[in-house]
C-alpha cells in the first residue's frame, strides 16, 4: 500500500515566540525519522501563498533549539483570511506535493488551520505564543521564557525602586489574558497586580502602599496586564504618586517579552509537542491542535478548542450555545470554571502574600 504522507508542511504564523524553533526542530526531525519530508513555509501562511518555501533536511535545524525567534519568520497574513487567498495557498501547497501541515502559533492560526483542514489539507496546531491564551491547553510554548523576562526586568527595577524609594508600575504583555501578569506578580513578590480578568482593587493597593510606608518599605512593585487597556497603567502610576506620596514610574515592557533564548520548559514542551503533531499527521488525523493538560501531551478538536475557547472568556453568542449538543456545552461550562477559579486562585495568592 502506498504511504499518505510523503512530504509534510511547517510553518510559524502570528506573533513569535521562544521555543517556535525547537517546535519546527522537532517537526523536522520526527518527520525525517519516519522518512516523511519536510518543506519549510517562510512566513506563515503567506509563505503559502507566495510559494516561499524549501525542504528542510536534518542539519538545517541544527543549533536552532537555543535561539528565540523563529527562523522561519511570521507574518499576519491577511490575505489568507479571504477565500481567494486559501484557494491560492490550497493550491501551492498541492503543486508542491505537501500532504499535510504542522501550523505553529495562536488562536488566529488555529483558525486558519482549521479553514484548511476543512478544504481538505490535513492540519495539526502546535501552540506558540507568550500569552498562554490557548484556553484548551495548560500550557503554550513561550510563556515560561517570556515570565523568566519579565521577572529579570522587575528585579532590576525593585533594585532602583528600593535605591530611590519608588514604586514602578510595569506593564506586562498577554493580550486580553492575565496568565503573565498573575504568574509574574507572585515570582517579583509585587505589592499588586490588575488583570482584565478580575475586578481591580485600588483602594486596597493605595492602603498597602500607605501601610508599608509607615513601616519603611522603599520599593512598591505594581503588575498591570496589557489586557487594561493602553493609559490605565501610566493613569495608575499617577495615582499612587499622588495618594501616597511615593514617587512612582511606568514601565512598559513590550516587546522584550517576545525575544531570548527559550528557557528548559519551552524547550521541551515544543519538542514533546512538535513530535507530536507530526505522529497525529501521519496516523492520518487532521483539525487537532496539541494540548498539555496536567502535565500529558495530548490533542483536541479544532472546531472544539475555538468553542471552548469563546465559552471561556464569555464570547460565545447564544446562537452558537444553542448549536452545541447540551451535554458538550455543559462540559464545557464545567472545565471553564475550573481554569477560572485555578486563576483565580493564583491571583488572590499573591495578594494575601504581597504587603
Ligand atoms: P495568532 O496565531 O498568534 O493568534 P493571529 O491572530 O495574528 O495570530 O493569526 C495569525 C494568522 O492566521 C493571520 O495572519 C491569518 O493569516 C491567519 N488567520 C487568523 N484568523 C483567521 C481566520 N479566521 N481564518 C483564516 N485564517 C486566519
Amino acid at each position: 500500500m502506498e504511504r499518505k504522507f510523503k512530504r509534510i508542511g511547517v510553518l510559524t504564523s502570528g506573533g513569535d515566540a521562544p521555543g517556535m524553533n525547537a517546535a519546527v526542530r522537532s517537526v523536522v526531525r520526527t518527520a525525517l525519522q519516519n522518512c516523511v519530508e519536510v518543506m519549510g513555509i517562510q512566513g506563515g501562511y503567506r509563505g503559502l501563498i507566495e510559494n516561499d518555501m524549501k525542504l528542510l533536511g536534518p542539519h538545517d535545524v541544527s543549533n536552532i533549539i537555543n535561539e528565540g525567534g523563529t527562523f522561519l519568520y511570521t507574518d499576519r497574513c491577511l490575505e489568507f483570511k479571504e477565500e481567494a487567498g486559501m484557494q491560492k495557498a490550497l493550491k501551492v501547497a498541492a503543486e508542491n506535493k505537501i500532504d499535510g501541515l504542522v501550523c505553529i502559533g495562536g488562536d488566529g492560526t488555529f483558525r486558519g488551520a482549521q479553514d484548511m483542514s476543512r478544504r481538505g489539507l490535513p492540519c495539526i496546531g502546535v501552540t506558540g505564543t507568550i500569552d498562554n491564551d490557548v484556553s484548551s491547553s495548560d500550557y503554550t510554548v513561550g510563556f515560561d521564557t517570556a515570565m523568566n523576562t519579565v521577572i529579570e526586568m522587575v528585579d532590576r527595577l525593585r533594585d532602583t525602586c528600593e535605591s530611590h524609594a519608588r514604586c514602578n508600575v510595569v506593564e506586562v504583555m498577554g493580550r486580553d489574558a492575565g496568565y503573565i501578569a498573575v504568574n509574574t506578580a507572585i515570582a517579583t513578590g509585587a505589592t499588586g497586580c490588575a488583570v482584565k480578568e478580575i475586578p481591580f482593587d485600588e483602594a486596597a493597593v493605595l492602603e498597602k502602599i500607605k501601610l508599608a510606608k509607615t513601616y519603611k518599605k522603599r520599593n512598591f512593585i505594581i503588575i498591570v496586564s496589557e489586557g487594561m487597556g493602553g493609559e490605565f497603567g501610566e493613569a495608575l502610576a499617577k495615582k499612587i504618586e499622588a495618594e501616597t506620596g511615593v514617587e512612582t514610574k511606568f514601565a512598559r515592557l513590550a516587546h522584550v517579552q517576545r525575544g531570548g533564548r527559550p528557557t528548559l520548559r519551552d524547550r521541551v514542551a515544543a519538542s514533546r509537542m512538535g513530535a507530536h503533531a507530526v505522529e497525529l499527521l501521519l496516523e492520518g488525523k487532521s483539525n487537532l491542535i496539541v494540548t498539555e493538560t496536567d502535565g500529558v501531551i495530548s490533542e483536541k478538536d479544532i472546531e472544539w478548542a475555538l468553542m471552548y475557547d469563546r465559552v471561556y472568556k464569555g464570547k460565545a453568542k447564544p446562537e452558537e450555545i444553542a448549536k452545541l449538543d447540551p451535554k458538550v456545552y455543559e462540559e464545557m461550562v464545567a472545565l471553564a470554571k475550573i481554569k477560572r477559579d485555578k486563576f483565580v486562585e493564583l491571583y488572590e495568592l499573591g495578594n494575601s502574600i504581597s504587603i
